[in-house]
């Protein structure tokens, strides 16, 4: 089923990814499809990169852990003002719920 939505405003939402869920190429599916959320944005808000520090230190040992095995490679939102929320991302993800779209609260 199509999860592509109506696109909105650009900036208006960001995706939100699961660090403790994402694969960044490791997962069968996710590497035979190299990273598929990466080239189905068509605003290249999404890149491939090195968890960082500060974000390994908010997972658990284990999905720590988890992250070390799968060589600590995740997707990356780069150009969140870029991004419509039309959900090309989320669709592609072969990793249940990786992705989520937040609404931007308002500054
Ligand atoms: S968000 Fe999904 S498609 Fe993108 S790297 Fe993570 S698991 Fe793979
Ligand atoms: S929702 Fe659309 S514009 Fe936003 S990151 Fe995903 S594919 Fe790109």
């Amino acid at each position: 089923m199509s999860q592509i939505r109506k696109e909105q405003k650009p900036g208006l939402f960001v995706p939100m990814i699961d660090r403790t869920k994402c694969e960044g190429g490791y997962h069968h599916a996710c590497a035979d499809a190299k990273c598929p959320c990466v080239p189905a944005c068509p605003y290249s808000v999404l890149e491939i990169r090195s968890l960082t520090t500060a974000d390994k230190r908010l997972l658990s040992l284990g999905d720590r852990f988890r992250a070390w095995v799968h060589r600590n490679r995740q997707a990356y939102v780069v150009k969140a003002d870029a991004c419509t929320a039309c959900a090309r991302c989320v669709q592609e993800c072969p990793v249940p719920n990786v992705i989520k779209l937040r609404r931007q609260t308002q500054a």
